[in-house]
């Protein structure tokens, strides 16, 4: 395994993880602020800030066959990472069925902002996802509450961005397998901005940051916390498990011809 030296600390022991960024890639073509803030897509300005890690980086949007998220696709992929927001609904069944089970298999999942409402992240949840919003260019700090995790590696206390999007509680999901981070915005409400799940074999990360008006994905603090996901998620939780009928492990009766004995 090779290790990725940031700054002089080491946050990842898995530079080479294959990681594919999935955005909707909608509002950057139909909405000049968008476009502005995010010319090539919130996909690009996430691979370029990525790049320094190491990472087998590729990136895959709705409009492709597919979505761009093919057998083979996942197939070569350890870490997913989730964008979207307008087109929700227009994300085939199929193509949620066929992540949703690599996921389980094992496939790091890493959901971004308003991903929160994807077909893919509620069926993961078992929840609505809904939660308390407003556009109101507030200040945002994101504390980090698990300062062991290793998603949190190499983070101080807090993040602060200028102008954040507010995601507020209730947030309507399963309560995390591990909190690492909670939001407070400058409005008053708090927020679990960084949820850990496990599924089965699969490691999820919420991540709350992300609004398609704000450069929140050129942030320093941001893209560490993101790519400290991606090493976190890379290898599977655990070894897979055996389902169906066994064959017992231990002799259960005596054989016939000892019986009475
Ligand atoms: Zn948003």
């Amino acid at each position: 395994m090779i290790k990725a030296v940031i700054g002089g600390r080491t946050y990842c022991e898995k530079s080479s993880a294959r990681v594919t960024i999935w955005n909707e890639y909608v509002a950057e073509k139909e909405n000049a602020e968008v476009a502005a803030v995010y010319p090539k897509g919130i996909h690009l300005a996430i691979a370029d800030g990525l790049a320094p890690y190491g990472f087998q980086i590729q990136t895959a949007t709705l409009e492709q066959p597919e979505h761009g998220l093919t057998s083979y696709v996942l197939d070569h992929t350890d870490v997913l990472i989730w964008w979207g927001h307008l087109a929700h609904e227009q994300v085939s069944d199929e193509v949620v069925e066929r992540i949703y089970e690599r996921v389980l298999d094992g496939m790091g999942l890493i959901v971004l902002h308003s991903a929160h409402f994807s077909k893919l992240f509620k069926k993961l949840m078992g929840t609505t996802c809904n939660l308390k919003w407003r556009e109101a260019e507030e200040r945002e700090r994101i504390w980090v509450v698990d300062p062991a995790h290793p998603i949190a590696s190499g983070i101080g206390e807090y993040i602060e961005l200028e102008h954040e999007e507010m995601y507020g509680e209730f947030f309507d999901i399963p309560a995390p397998d591990e909190l690492i981070f909670v939001g407070w915005f400058q409005g008053g409400e708090v927020f679990r901005s960084g949820c850990a799940f496990y599924r089965r074999q699969g490691k999820i990360f919420y991540f709350q940051p992300g609004h398609e008006t704000h450069p929140t994905y050129y942030n320093k603090d941001i893209l560490r916390v993101i790519a400290n996901a991606v090493c976190w998620a890379a290898s599977p939780h655990g070894a897979a498990p055996v389902f169906g009928n066994a064959a017992p492990l231990e002799q259960l009766h005596r054989s016939s011809h000892i019986s009475g004995i």
